[in-house]
């Protein structure tokens, strides 16, 4: 069953505060935000245990994502680094978030021919509608997407983002 209030995100009818889309994006399989930030000694292990390098020293000095350097592979090396029990473990879900895209910023909802996001997915979450008369428009299937972020960065108009669709149901 689709959750509404990813469909609502990816349509762009959320708006800043009002939704855990507001909170930054951190790594998969954390506790909930504010369990998080009171725990975390922003000791930087998981910064330096990434492959991908995507895990950069943001507000405050805690971790967080910058998909414009690269996806996550959920391949837990971060979690494996934590001397701290911060992450939840490997059977559940990494985390509740997806991209949501701009059709201002989008080249192809402005009938400009652009694929890029396209093939860098490999759940294949983004398929493109034929229009008449028009070109191809890109559409993330909600229900596919993994929030891995790999399309972030081949979007040359910067127009796709990763945000929140809820909090994790934990205390941490
Ligand atoms: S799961 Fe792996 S790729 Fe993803 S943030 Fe953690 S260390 Fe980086
Ligand atoms: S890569 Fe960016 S501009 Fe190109 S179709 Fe995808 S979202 Fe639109
Ligand atoms: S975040 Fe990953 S799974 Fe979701 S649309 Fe982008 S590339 Fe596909």
């Amino acid at each position: 069953m689709v959750d509404l209030n990813r469909r609502a995100l990816l349509k762009g009818r959320l708006r800043p505060g009002s939704s855990p889309q507001t909170q930054p994006i951190r790594m998969p399989w954390l506790i909930a935000e504010d369990a998080f930030t009171d725990r975390c000694t922003r000791c930087q292990a998981c910064q330096q245990a990434c492959p991908e390098q995507i895990i950069i020293r943001a507000d405050g000095g805690y971790p967080e994502l910058d998909f414009q350097r690269g996806e996550c592979t959920f391949c837990r090396a971060c979690a494996d680094s934590c001397p701290e029990p911060l992450f939840r473990d490997a059977g559940e879900a990494p985390w509740q978030q997806i991209a949501s895209m701009s059709e201002t910023l989008c080249l192809a909802h402005n009938n400009v021919m652009c694929r890029s996001c396209e093939d860098s997915c490999e759940p294949q979450a983004i398929s493109f509608r034929p229009q008449a008369g028009r070109v191809a428009r890109p559409l993330i299937d909600p229900d596919l997407c993994n929030g891995c972020g790999a399309c972030v960065s081949s979007c040359p108009q910067q127009a796709i983002t990763l945000t929140k669709t809820s909090e994790v149901p934990y205390g941490g």
